[in-house]
């Protein structure tokens, strides 16, 4: 069925206005030029992958409706969820509403004021909702996980069988199958029942490369986990144990060592499941201790480990559940503790199964798992190979045995400045003031608090904010001090770190690695401000009833912090940052970093620095409103100038001009991110009132339209009024 081809330009604007993202991750590009072109697509791609944005992306581009079946409820709610908070008209209908409701949304699906609607297979094919979707158009079917159609598959649920009808009755659709996970088998059981047989094929590497994989000898295990956890207080995670009594005990245990534990196995009733797995979500609950019945409808994409505390009984079985982790591509951990005890209890149990074949199976699975887990090899290398994968290069981070042992050095002297800087200031403080107070900063906080009077003020000099938040994450880490979000994250000094200050006890500390992933540059992390957009996400998120992360991923805070957007223009250049968000949200965050800028005396990053005087305001002229209405139809400015018969210079000065107004135009189709950069520096530099000696310091290959683009987007963060004071002192 041929189908007018979407610009690849309309593409990369809905990606950005719409769903936030900059660029595309691996295959997503190609995949949603297929299913836009209206090809059959059959898609295998890791947990985090992106597959989602596979179906939901073309869904707003497609003449008439996207149907995407889903196996469970919680999955559909989520997204669903997920899809409006970014303005996109989705809806589910499923056994958890009520009639009432049911008819209302099936009045809307027939009315076509739904894009995407998630449907459960069994109820997709029942002859009056086949009936209802032959009325509207339906243009592209998506299945979800589409493993569950095989019963070689790890999940087989017999509804999806009854999918195979839909070929029949929808001829003029195309179809769809996603999953993460599919042997040769199971593809191939995917593709018949689907006849999916030319359907252009996408198989994604088993590579996780933000996974770090670390296998730890399980003595004192439980020491050790407290050790890991300490470090990482506000982050979430899952803690897997084999036995449901041995999720209970260390849950316990956890929380009465202060940790936010709960367990979650399958002997429980379904309402308190569902309950804590909520909570996970919404992050009132940090750490779940789990046994394996924790598992499919868990998209929560910010959990930052994945612990093994017992060993697993397959390899294809922890590959699976370690890749909980990390969803959203931020670093994350997958720790495994080996035990030898472990390995001889689980044959034992083994053996103890009535079936040869069944004894013979597990055998080999625990075999390859235990393998794994005492080499010394490559772990993601041995991993890959187990699906007939070969790894490329040692992608970093990579894994315990990859990793150099690094020396340890003697850090006492700065542990002791940052907890007597801790102990000076009352422990009232967070690790970015602490830093501040150590390496002498004048800001405004310092000074009007008096810091800059004690004995520890300018004493940390000599060492970058970069080290500096190194030996705060180790100290935290080793248990010197400890920090909890209910406290405000205020550092205090722990028995262990007192026996430093006060009883010469050493600190001896891996010095980071050269390749090990520190963040540098000037745009380090301000630990304080990151924590004050999450505080201000958990509230706005318990408000809505809705999960932080649906708000905004960690990712974009950090970046907020990074940066320092001042203005909602600036604040859509953010990675997640779509214009739904930014208008429903926006300044309540925006209103915290103003705040935070005008509070510490920080300087935003050079792309989101004020340049020249302030435009003046007249509005938009008509032309220029006709220049700015083709922009956003779609055409190049070029096509807008032949279209007009007006100069091309003419109507790039039309977008400049509209971009200072604070139209929120795309400007990623205008210019490149490069040369935003490379021109806002170069702006820095020369300044902004005149174009041509910009244009000279940059050399070759850059054009007026596009300094004079940069300039007005530049600028555009003086729009907000109340900012004038912020940028008092930034140099023009
Ligand atoms: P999968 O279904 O393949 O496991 P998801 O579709 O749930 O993965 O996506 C995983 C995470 O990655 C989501 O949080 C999503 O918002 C994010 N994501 C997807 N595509 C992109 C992209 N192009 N840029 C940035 N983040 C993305
Ligand atoms: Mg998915
Ligand atoms: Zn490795």
């Amino acid at each position: 069925m041929p189908a007018d081809p979407v610009p690849d330009s309309q593409v990369l604007d809905t990606l950005k206005s719409t769903f936030g993202f900059t660029s595309f991750r691996p295959l997503q590009a190609d995949i949603i030029r297929s299913v836009l072109g209206g090809q059959d697509v059959f898609v295998l791609m890791p947990t985090g992958g992106g597959k989602s944005l596979c179906y939901q992306l073309p869904a707003l581009l497609l003449d008439g409706m996207t149907v995407v079946v889903s196996p469970l409820i919680a999955l559909m709610k989520d997204q669903v969820d997920a899809l409006q908070a970014l303005g996109v008209k989705a809806t589910f209908i499923n056994s958890s509403l009520d009639p009432a409701e049911t008819n209302r949304r099936l009045a809307a699906v027939a009315r076509r004021a739904v894009k995407l609607l998630y449907v459960a297979p069994e109820r997709l094919v029942t002859a009056s909702f086949l009936q209802l979707l032959s009325s509207v158009r339906v243009a592209f079917f998506a299945i979800d996980e589409a493993h569950c159609i095989s019963e070689w598959g790890h999940d087989f649920r017999p509804e999806y069988r009854l999918l195979n009808r839909l070929r029949e009755a929808f001829p003029d659709a195309s179809f769809g199958a996603f999953t993460a996970t599919a042997t040769r088998r199971v593809q191939a059981d995917i593709k018949a029942q689907l006849s999916l047989q030319k359907a252009a094929s996408f198989l994604g590497s088993y590579n996780r490369a933000n996974l770090f994989y670390e296998v730890r000898p399980k003595s004192s295990a439980y020491r050790q986990l407290v050790g890991y956890l300490n470090g990482r207080r506000q982050a979430s995670g899952i803690i897997y144990c084999q036995a449901r009594a041995e999720t209970e005990r260390l849950s316990e245990r956890l929380r009465s060592d202060g940790f936010n534990a709960a367990a979650y196995h399958a002997g429980l009733e379904n309402d308190e499941r569902r309950q804590r797995q909520e909570a996970f979500k919404k992050d009132n609950v940090r750490i779940m201790v789990a046994t394996i019945a924790f598992g499919l409808g868990i998209d929560k994409p910010d959990v930052r480990f994945v612990v093994h505390y017992d060993l697993p009984k397959s390899l294809e079985g922890y590959y699976q559940e370690g890749g909980r982790a990390g969803r959203d591509g931020d670093p994350s951990d997958c720790i495994l503790f080996y035990s030898y005890g472990d390995l001889i209890k689980y044959r034992r149990f083994i053996d103890e199964k009535p079936s040869e074949k069944e004894r013979e199976i597990a055998h080999q699975q625990l075999r390859q798992m235990a393998d794994w887990a005492r080499s010394t090899e490559c772990r993601r290398r041995s991993l890959l190979a187990y699906f007939d994968e070969t790894l490329e290069g040692h992608p970093h981070p990579c894994c315990d045995n990859c990793r150099m042992p690094s020396k340890e050095l003697d850090y006492t002297e700065p542990a002791k400045m940052l907890l007597s800087c801790a102990k000076r200031t009352g422990e009232q403080f967070g690790t970015g003031h602490l830093i501040d107070v150590l390496r002498g900063s004048r800001s405004q906080r310092v000074l009007s608090l008096g810091h800059d009077r004690l004995t520890v003020y300018g004493i940390g000099r000599g060492r970058s904010r970069t080290e500096w938040e190194f030996i705060v994450r180790e100290l935290l880490r080793r248990g010197y001090a400890r920090q909890r979000e209910e406290e405000f994250n205020a550092l205090k000094v722990t028995e262990m770190g007192g026996a430093v200050l006060f009883k010469g006890q050493q600190v001896l500390l891996a010095a980071p690695s050269e390749d090990e992933a520190l963040p540098t540059g000037p745009a380090a992390l301000r630990l304080d401000l990151f924590e004050e957009l999450r505080a201000i996400r958990k509230n706005l998120a318990d408000d809505l009833s809705l999960p932080p992360y649906v708000i905004f991923h960690d990712k974009t805070l950090r970046q907020m912090a990074e940066t320092l957007p001042t203005s909602r223009a600036q604040l859509l250049r953010i990675e997640g940052v779509g214009q739904q968000k930014a208008m429903s949200y926006g300044n309540l965050f925006l209103d915290a970093i103003v705040e935070y800028v005008r509070r510490t005396g920080a300087e935003p990053t050079p792309m989101f620095k004020p340049v020249g005087a302030p435009s003046r305001r007249v509005g938009l002229t008509p032309t220029m409103r006709q220049t700015l209405d083709r922009f956003n139809e779609g055409q190049t400015p070029a096509e807008i100038a032949a279209g007009r018969g007006l100069a091309l210079s003419t109507i790039e000065g039309h977008l400049a001009e509209a971009l200072e107004e604070g139209e929120p135009l795309a400007i990623e189709r205008l210019v490149s991110e490069d040369k935003v950069r490379t021109i806002g520096l170069a702006i820095a530099e020369v300044g902004a009132d005149a174009l041509k000696p910009i244009i000279e310091h940059l050399g070759e290959g850059y054009t007026y339209g596009e300094v004079r683009i940069v300039r007005a987007f530049l600028n555009q963060g003086q729009a907000r009024p109340d900012q004038t004071q912020v940028y008092a002192k930034s140099p023009a």
